[in-house]
């Protein structure tokens, strides 16, 4: 009788292995309702797998699920820098969705004036967004993509967080902060298979940088011109789909660094 319940379970955790292996992957996009992150969800989708956009806005969420190629994704409204709402929708993921082998931190804030203009509940805001955020949703994720065969974690840096900027140190500082502990947590996860790098992007075309001086910027890019979000998706895709890159930062800039 004991071999028999013995085999039943064996069977059992064949078949949803075999279940799981043929179910399209989950990937949670932070900052999938615009700019970046939506163009990394819509890629992702686009390329079978399926997706959990999570944003503060839930409307806007739901907006850019609607527009993704085919079903079974889903919108999540939640603030990445509030560690109770981050813990509770992973958990509503992981339980809707089921494991997570995929994630990427694209949500983010500017909080750009000089130093001595900035207030200081403006940098804990970039702070709180840009660094604790990616944080607590690597944290929160990490048990599911514990239980796969291997996961992949991407976060948005910066230029701004490798060469600095005058006007951005809080922001600066938050994108700093993040390849630290991009670098720190592959070290900690790779001989689990789970692999993080770190994207920073340059001048982008999105909501983000709708303000600035678009002209006189691009004499300072080397490529002459903004890139797109898709540009930059990428590359995030790139990080994603490799199998021996961990640790790692990608600059997709047109150049601009090489010329700060
Ligand atoms: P956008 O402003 O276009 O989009 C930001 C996204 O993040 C939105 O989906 C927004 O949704 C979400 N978001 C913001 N704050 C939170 C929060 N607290 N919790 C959950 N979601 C949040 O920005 P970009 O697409 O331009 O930027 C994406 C990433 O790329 C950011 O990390 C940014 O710093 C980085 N980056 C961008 C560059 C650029 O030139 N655009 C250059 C270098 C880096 P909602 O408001 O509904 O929460």
């Amino acid at each position: 009788e004991h071999r028999v319940k013995e085999l039943g379970r064996l069977k059992l955790t064949l078949i949803s292995a075999a279940e799981r292996m043929v179910m399209s992957r989950l990937a949670v996009v932070c900052g999938g309702s615009r700019g970046i992150g939506e163009a990394v969800a819509r890629l992702l989708a686009e390329r079978g797998c399926r997706v959990a956009v999570v944003s503060r806005n839930q409307e806007a969420a739901e907006a850019a699920v609607a527009a993704l190629h085919g079903a079974d994704h889903r919108a999540f409204s939640c603030d990445v820098s509030k560690e109770h709402q981050v813990q509770e929708t992973f958990e509503t993921i992981q339980k809707t969705c089921g494991d997570i082998a995929y994630l990427v931190n694209a949500a983010g804030i500017n909080r750009d004036a000089l130093l001595l203009r900035t207030k200081p509940e403006e940098m804990v805001a970039a702070l709180h967004t840009n660094l604790l955020g990616p944080m607590l949703t690597c944290r929160a994720a990490l048990r599911s993509m514990l239980r796969g065969p291997g996961a992949a974690i991407v976060n948005i840096g910066s230029v701004v967080g490798l060469k600095g900027n005058s006007g951005q140190c809080a922001y600066g500082a938050s994108k700093a902060g993040l390849e630290g502990f991009t670098r720190s947590l592959a070290k900690e996860v790779a001989s689990r298979n789970i692999r993080v790098n770190l994207l920073a992007p340059g001048f982008i075309h999105t909501d983000m940088t709708t303000g600035l001086n678009e002209e006189a910027k691009a004499r300072s890019i080397p490529l002459g011109r903004f890139g797109t979000p898709e540009e930059v998706a990428t590359g995030v895709l790139f990080l994603l789909d490799s199998s021996y890159l961990t640790g790692q930062v990608l600059v997709v800039d047109g150049g601009l660094q090489l010329a700060m």
